[in-house]
């Protein structure tokens, strides 16, 4: 991923403007600047914090969150369960079928977007929403899923915002994150406030699992492969989690589980760290967002603010050396109007066209490129720091070697390709030979059929069938 654009610049070389876009695009790509050595830094750190966030509440700012997930499904789950998956940009309601060893036999779900105003509204209001596309989906199946009397359906909620556990099945929302700001809902168990809602709607299902969709993730993740430790959401937010010896946290309070281990919801997009590479639009972003000083790490990685941070720098272009004329186009005025796939896919276009379209293009490119890489390396750098954490992360002389595996989902991972080679380059830059026994793998869906899984791997009616 070494700068991917060099070309045709020379059109417009010689002018004043054209060395004001060249030193803004320097400077930017000197701030951005995440060699090695600061990728181990940031790796460091990472480990360093997890240490602090599992010692105790509030000693660091990774939460490292307990899921009270401490059984991952094994692969012989059975039966009809269901799957609410709240956390980007889409809902999602979802009915998974699982057959036993046959895993997945049947998936179906209805994806809604969410209108805007909801997520800056009442918490009444989007769970009214919710339940709402949940009676709507369950009123489809007709006779097709009856169970039998007595048994409700279980349902799995991955709600992917920052939440304390209580247990399993119930926990407070401890801030939100990725646009959404309803501030009644903040301290509120997010499953109290869900089956309120399901209640007005008349609907009477059980919740069984309340999760993070990193957690769904690993669920999916070691449903498929027994070697996943950890899974990490590259999407409009980011995040990872991981699989915790109980021992390893003090924090801890309770009985330990029949498991020894339990899995862990870093909440990394929360991560800081001196060793972070900084600018100014990144400070301006932050300052004017609705959550300044929090999320640093996500704001430099994810979906939701890539884009954000080219408009940004283009802005700073066209006042600065008239990059689009003598006018600044009134679009590029407004927040979040250049969206991330339209970066990726501007990243993308090495079409012979664009020479003809001229250096300005390859100026944008440039941009792309720059904070692309930016956020895949440090991305790279956090999976480091969980495998140094775990001690996963170097070769070790005369032991039979571990075969890691990452699980991965989200838009970035999933669809923009040069952020996905970046990141994996930068993984076998830090791992070196290590690199050999460490897999990063798309674990689709895991926030949809992941909830599911962990609905049915903690079914109160299976568990009886078991005893
Ligand atoms: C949230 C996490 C979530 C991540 C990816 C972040 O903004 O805080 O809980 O896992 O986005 O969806
Ligand atoms: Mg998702």
């Amino acid at each position: 991923c070494a700068a991917a654009v060099l070309v045709a610049r020379q059109q417009i070389k010689g002018s004043g403007k054209w060395a004001k876009v060249e030193s803004i695009l320097r400077e930017l790509e000197d701030e951005c600047w995440a060699p090695t050595a600061k990728l181990r830094q940031v790796a460091d750190a990472m480990a360093e914090e997890m240490h602090a966030g599992l010692d105790s509440d509030g000693g660091s700012k990774l939460k490292m969150l307990v899921s009270y997930v401490d059984k991952l499904p094994k692969g012989d789950e059975n039966g009809v369960f269901y799957a609410l998956d709240l956390g980007g940009t889409n809902f999602r309601v979802m009915r998974v079928q699982l057959g036993g060893k046959e895993g997945v036999i049947n998936k179906e779900s209805d994806h809604v977007s969410i209108p805007p105003h909801l997520m800056v509204g009442s918490s009444h209001e989007l769970f009214d929403f919710i339940a709402a596309a949940l009676a709507k989906f369950i009123a489809k199946e007709g006779e097709d899923f009856k169970l039998p009397p007595g048994r409700k359906r279980e349902l799995g909620f991955t709600f992917s915002f920052p939440v304390r556990q209580l247990s399993l099945t119930s926990g407070t929302l401890i801030k939100w994150t990725k646009g959404f700001l309803i501030e009644d809902a903040v301290g509120q168990d997010i499953v109290e406030e869900l089956k309120k809602a399901m209640e007005r709607v008349g609907l009477d299902m059980s919740v069984t699992a309340l999760i993070n969709d990193t957690v769904g993730t690993l669920a999916r993740g070691k449903y498929n492969n027994p070697n996943v430790i950890a899974a990490v959401i590259l999407g409009t937010g980011t995040n990872a989690a991981y699989v915790e010896k109980i021992h390893a946290i003090p924090k801890w309070q309770g009985p330990t589980p029949k498991s020894g281990e339990t899995v862990i919801n870093m909440e990394w997009g929360n991560f800081w760290s001196s060793h972070l590479p900084l600018t100014e639009y990144d400070q301006s972003l932050d300052s004017e967002s609705l959550n300044p000083g929090e999320q640093i790490f996500e704001k430099i990685i994810s979906g939701m603010y890539l884009g954000e941070i080219v408009r940004r720098v283009l802005i700073r272009m066209a006042k600065e050396a008239s990059f689009f004329g003598d006018t600044i186009p009134p679009n590029l005025k407004s927040p979040f109007i250049l969206r991330t796939p339209v970066v990726s896919a501007m990243h993308h276009d090495i079409s012979p066209d664009l020479k003809v379209v001229g250096s300005k293009l390859n100026d944008i490119l440039e941009i792309c490129d720059i904070v692309a890489s930016r956020g895949a390396r440090l991305a790279a750098a956090g999976i480091v720091g969980i495998l140094k954490k775990l001690g996963r992360d170097t070769v070790k002389e005369g032991e039979k070697q571990q075969r890691s595996v990452i699980a991965l989902d989200g838009g970035l991972f999933e669809h923009y390709t040069k952020f996905r080679n970046c990141l994996e380059s930068a993984l076998k830059e830090l791992l070196g030979e290590a690199a050999d026994n460490i897999v990063v793998e798309l674990s689709n869906d895991g926030s949809g059929i992941g909830a599911a899984l962990l609905a049915a791997s903690h079914s109160q009616y299976l568990q009886v069938q078991e005893s």
